[in-house]
Parts: C-alpha cells; structure tokens; sequence
C-alpha cells in the first residue's frame, strides 16, 4: 500500500516502470477525447466540482484511464471527501500513476498523471482516510468506469520467490504480493516464518481480472507448477512454512478448489497434499521479497531453482501468458 512518503520519493527521484507505455500525438488524441476529455488530460485543466455524477456512485467495479484504458482505481478504495471530485485512497498497482511536484498557482502539491500515457488525472493530497492516509483528488472527465471487478486469490506451493515469478507473466494478473498466511502469530515476519515455528505458509496474493482468466485456471496453473504431493517440502526447502495450501477467500473459491483436487487426483502418481482452508490473515513480506526473482535474477538461487522452472512453466502455458 503506498502512503505519502511512497508519493514524495516518486515525486522526486522518479516514478515505477509502467507495465506498457502509450504515446499518440496530440491530433490523434484530439480525434479521439471531447473537448472537455481532451482540456483535463492533456491540458492539465480542471473540471467544476460538483459537475459529474461521479462522485456519488460508489457501486464496485474498476476506474480506468479515459486515454488509454489501463485500469487505475477500485471503487473498494473510493470514500467520499465532499470536495465535489471523485476520491480514492490507493491506485490499484503501485506503478499504475505517475507523481509529479506542481508548483503552478502559487501552492505545491503533487499532480497524478496515468503512469502508461501521461493523462493529467488531479492531485493527490496526505489528507486522506487510514490507513494509506493518502486522497487521489480526480477528474471524473479523465475516469472511465469499467463494468468488472478485480478479484483476489492467495496460496502457497513452497518458496514465494518462485510462485510469484510465474504467477506475474500471466495475462489478467495485475499484481502479485508475496507474504506470510496461516499462522498463529500477528505481524509475522521472514524470520519468524523461516523457523516453521509459527505456522505460517509462504504464499503469494494475486489481484486477477475474471473476465480475462478464471479462479480455475490460476488453480490448474498453480498445481501444475509445484509438486503438490510432497508434505510440508517443496525440493530441497523443508518445513510447514513450504506447505502446499489454497487459502480460499469465499465459499465459491473453496467449492472451485475442492472439485478441481478431486479432478486432478488421477494425474498424479502420489497422493495431494495440498490443504484448502479458509484464508483469515495476510501479511505481506518485507518489501526486499517482493518481485524478487526480476530484481536478482543473477543470484544463484533464481539461477539454479526458478529459472529453470520458470522455462517449463512459459513452455506449457504459452497461450496464457501476457504479451
Ligand atoms: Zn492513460
């Protein structure tokens, strides 16, 4: 979750890489916006407040950029500030908005732009509601709401610097977080973790788009790239912490999870081990795990243990892969 350090550390040393990047020349975007679209994103203007129906709609579903389509908030994280614009409280993926010190008017405060394409969104403001604290001030003009909802799935099949490598290459996932589910302690941590004295699983937490790949098949994905018949071990990583487990989020998650075991039971020489239970808490690691496989791809560990395992995963999965 970012809060207002995140925001000024962008501001100033620079921004998180976007997942694509778009640029069109001002005619096309012309050709493309209305005139009011066009004023707000590429000219920096700013709506009245109190002119878009925006702000009083808090249905769920997603909020992307009107430019280029790449999805910015959930309507989870929209409040209402009473300030007349739309307002949320976290962007949906770190990397999805820009931040930018703007001092035009005689103030300084920190302008948002879409991170893909550079659309002037608002600014955001330390303002906001706990516990990110934080008040993206929007345009609802350069807001498009989107009829789907992100959804969200957590599980464990050993070391979370593998499982998170092959999880993020699929298309539909827009974020994968590794952390700690499971156990009996609060505020676990890796070194708590690592002992297998707390119970805790290493798992990965996804925030998937349904319309794009279902429960299901990041479950079928999942059980074909662990070895689900190996308890509490995973290779050579030994202990409770390694389990092969399903934290299901819903009772329709749990009856997905149970049939498909049951489905797969035939395929596999040994009997599965992997345990579906009731997700309570997550802790998400310390931020030195998190995308750690593509931050130290040259340690030997990614080298010897994901690498290869990542090669058979894109081999299998082709078609599921984002491009
Ligand atoms: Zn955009």
């Amino acid at each position: 979750m970012l809060n207002w350090n995140d925001v000024l550390r962008f501001a100033d040393a620079g921004n998180p890489t976007p997942d694509r990047v778009v640029r069109k020349s001002e005619e096309e975007w012309k050709a493309q916006l209305s005139d009011e679209q066009y004023h707000v994103t590429r000219r920096k203007g700013t709506e009245r407040p109190f002119s878009s129906g925006m702000c009083s709609l808090f249905e769920p579903g997603l909020y992307g950029c009107v430019c280029c389509g790449t999805l910015l908030f959930d309507a989870n994280e929209k409040f209402e500030s009473g300030t007349g614009w739309p307002s949320f409280t976290q962007p949906v993926k770190a990397n999805a908005i820009a931040y930018h010190a703007d001092r035009s008017h005689g103030m300084t405060r920190v302008e948002t732009t879409c991170n893909t394409c550079g659309a002037h969104l608002g600014h955001v403001f330390p303002d906001g509601p706990a516990p990110s604290g934080l008040r993206y001030c929007m345009n609802a003009v350069a807001l498009k709401k989107q009829a789907a909802s992100l959804e969200k799935a957590t599980f464990g099949g050993g070391c979370f610097w593998c499982t998170e490598a092959i999880f993020r290459e699929l298309d539909g996932v827009h974020s994968v977080e590794s952390g700690y589910s499971g156990g009996a302690v609060d505020n676990a941590n890796y070194r708590q973790v690592c002992s297998g004295s707390t119970g805790h699983a290493e798992v990965i937490q996804i925030l998937f788009d349904p319309a794009i790949i279902s429960y299901r098949e990041l479950l079928e994905i999942h059980m074909l790239t662990h070895d689900p018949t190996t308890l509490n071990q995973q290779g050579a990583d030994r202990g409770t912490q390694y389990r092969s487990i399903i934290f299901t989020h819903n009772n329709e998650q749990r009856q997905i999870a149970e049939d498909l075991l049951a489905s797969l039971k035939d395929g596999f020489r040994d009997a599965i081990v992997t345990q579906v239970a009731p997700l309570e808490t997550f802790y998400k690691a310390e931020d030195y795990h998190q995308d750690y496989y593509n931050l130290n791809g040259g340690a030997g560990y990614c080298q010897a243990v994901i690498s290869p395992k990542l090669r058979k995963f894109r081999e299998k999965f082709k078609a599921k892969l984002a491009s």
